[in-house]
């Protein structure tokens, strides 16, 4: 079936459309750069973006597939979770245009279209690079994830799988059976998002929104001009719910829990600023000595030391063999670097779809749409409302 998928969840206005399992058209504006002043997404602002958004992107997506609307089989959108008004655009637009063409709709979960864009990630599976475009700040179309040596070797998704599902408002640890039928949240973070940790920290560290791509770049040494990454074992970062006793708790084993972090390094700039002024006793001079890469290094790497220990945990616990990573913070190179050799050590296939597929889009609400349209579930009920808190089990909104 030919899908058109909406996706408006967020700060990204996206279209997708899919035939099937054959990705057409990935089309994706977004806002970030108006909530930038404000270091976070501003809710009022995403909408109004959305709102001039839609239209001509949807008239894009057609365009470059090479389409028009009456080819279409069915409509995609994402119903939640996400900010309540900026999904009520996007399912406005999407009820607008079944009702105008007579077309089945779909309400469709952002998380569960995050594991399912890996239906359609074959398709734009990039050569291997080596510069990791995801750490400047463009998780777009020039380089994949190859660059972490060798993370698909499977083709399509496999199930059982493990996932794990990194952004700036999720942290998830999956265990998917079925893309449809059956996806369990195993654990969350309890407080603060991996992305959400990375935004915050940067902000305490000086350096601007969106701070996840800023702290790699701060960490590989380029933020300083110098190529000299920083050294991860400089500071002590906690490892939140990583204590023995936590691990054998099962409420606690796959949670997380990155607020800590902020508090760390809030200490850890105050500590450092002291020292500064204080001059140069022997103790402070080591500590005046540390480069912003040496801080956001050790940052970085307590963040990904977590995520993936409490993965390879789930996937033997579980007895699988698969692990797919999604989300925004998959742009993290540190991340799929690190994802990719302990899944290598550990006998592990690590699917990554392409960064573009990972950040917010439409083509993920399609490839979900389709697969339900080929599997003949019935649409969404015509009135079905935004569900800002959708849970990930909820894979989309049935009749
Ligand atoms: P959600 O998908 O949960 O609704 P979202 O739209 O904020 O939330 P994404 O757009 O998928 O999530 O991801 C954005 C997040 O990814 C931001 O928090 C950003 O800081 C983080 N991020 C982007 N690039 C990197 C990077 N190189 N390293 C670490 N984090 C990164
Ligand atoms: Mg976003
Ligand atoms: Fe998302």
């Amino acid at each position: 079936p030919l899908v058109l998928g909406i996706e408006s969840s967020c700060d990204e206005t996206g279209v997708g459309i899919v035939r099937g399992r054959t990705l057409l058209t990935n089309t994706v504006a977004s806002s970030m750069d108006e909530h930038v002043r404000f270091g976070g997404v501003v809710p009022e602002v995403a909408s109004r973006a959305h709102v001039h958004a839609i239209g001509p992107t949807v008239d894009e997506a057609l365009t470059d597939a090479g389409v028009t609307l009456d080819d279409i089989d069915a409509i995609a959108v994402t119903a939640g979770p996400g900010l309540s008004g900026a999904l009520m655009v996007g399912v406005a637009a999407a009820k607008g245009l079944a009702a105008a063409t007579g077309l089945p709709l779909y309400g469709i979960n952002h998380l569960a279209a995050h594991i399912a864009v890996d239906l359609v990630a074959d398709d734009l599976q990039q050569p291997a690079t080596t510069s990791g475009a995801g750490d400047i700040g463009q998780p777009a179309t020039a380089s994949g994830p190859g660059d972490t040596g060798q993370p698909a070797t499977a083709s399509g998704p496999v199930t059982p799988s493990i996932a794990l599902l990194v952004s700036g408002g999720h942290t998830e640890i999956l265990r998917i059976g079925d893309l449809v039928d059956d996806i369990e949240l195993l654990g969350a973070t309890i407080d603060d998002a991996a992305g959400e940790a990375f935004d915050k920290t940067a902000r305490l560290l000086g350096l601007s929104y969106p701070g996840g791509p800023n702290i790699s770049k701060a960490a590989a040494g380029i933020l300083d001009g110098t190529g000299q990454p920083g050294d991860p074992a400089s500071v002590k970062f906690p490892r939140g719910l990583s204590t023995a006793k936590d691990l054998r708790d099962p409420a606690r084993r796959y949670s997380f829990s990155f607020s800590g972090l902020k508090t760390a390094a809030l200490r850890f700039v105050t500590a450092y600023e002291a020292a500064r002024a204080a001059g140069s006793p022997e103790t402070s001079r080591q500590l005046t000595d540390l480069r912003l890469a040496d801080v956001t290094a050790s940052f970085e790497t307590a963040v990904v030391d977590v995520l993936v220990t409490k993965t390879l945990l789930a996937c033997e616990d579980h007895g699988i063999d698969h692990v797919m990573l999604g989300g925004g913070v998959a742009a993290n190179r540190r991340l799929r670097e690190t994802l990719a050799e302990r899944c290598g050590e550990a006998g592990v296939t690590l699917r990554i779809p392409p960064l573009n597929l990972c950040t917010d889009n439409g083509a993920m609400v399609a490839a979900l749409g389709a697969e339900l349209v080929t599997r003949g579930l019935p649409p969404s009920p015509e009135d079905f409302a935004v569900f800002s808190s959708l849970e990930v089990r909820d894979v989309y909104i049935r009749p």
